[in-house]
């Protein structure tokens, strides 16, 4: 794994995010309003990544910045960590028209974004955000044989050796549950407190 300093990493990314600009890999681009590439440090210890963009997040480019946004916010919060000091994208960049589930085809034709967003950032932890990214990003890390519903895998912390360095991954409830289901956030705000030894 090569080993970059921040002006290298924001050289990367900046990259990879010409590279969503420009994407027609699939026929996403055709429907979206802007690509949404991610945010927050390039050097975030943490990154937290969702499923696909929703409809706030295709009108501005910034991912959870709606609802699910601002439970999110809070969660992260409530572990010292404000937004900018962490990393937060989707497994998909464009959105889904009418906020359908992402085809497995397209998740596969974006996954390489967010494998070299992970390669550049370097973070220690990643926490997939809600059923469908916890199960395509355990497939994806090698950890398919520990998948089950995000009912029981939720908070607890595996090791990938599959990747281009060893990369813990954590799966979170979608923080869109809380919107709807307010018991949830306390579930959110327990599982969260595994971070704190990667902060
Ligand atoms: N839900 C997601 O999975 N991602 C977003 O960016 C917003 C809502």
């Amino acid at each position: 794994m090569k080993i970059m300093n921040i002006q290298e990493k924001t050289e990367q990314l900046k990259k990879i995010r010409d590279k969503v600009i420009a994407c027609q890999k699939c026929p996403l681009y055709q429907t979206r309003n802007l690509p949404v590439v991610g945010v927050g440090s390039h050097d975030a210890k943490v990154m937290f990544v969702g499923e696909a963009p929703g409809a706030s997040e295709d009108a501005t480019g910034v991912p959870f910045c709606g609802k699910a946004g601002k439970i999110l916010d809070e969660i992260i919060e409530s572990v010292g960590l404000k937004r900018e000091n962490v990393y937060i994208c989707n497994v998909l960049k464009c959105r889904p028209p009418g906020n359908r589930d992402p085809l497995p085809v397209e998740k596969q034709t974006c996954i390489p974004y967010l494998k070299r967003q992970i390669e550049i950032i370097q973070p220690k932890i990643i926490c997939a955000m809600g059923n469908h990214a916890a199960g395509f990003i355990f497939e994806q890390f090698g950890l398919s044989d520990k998948l089950v519903g995000i009912s029981k895998l939720h908070g607890q912390v595996f090791d990938s050796e599959s990747f281009s360095y060893p990369v813990k991954i954590v799966s979170l409830y979608h923080p869109a549950v809380a919107t709807y289901n307010p018991g949830m956030k306390k579930t959110l705000l327990e599982d969260i407190k595994v971070l704190k030894e990667f902060i």
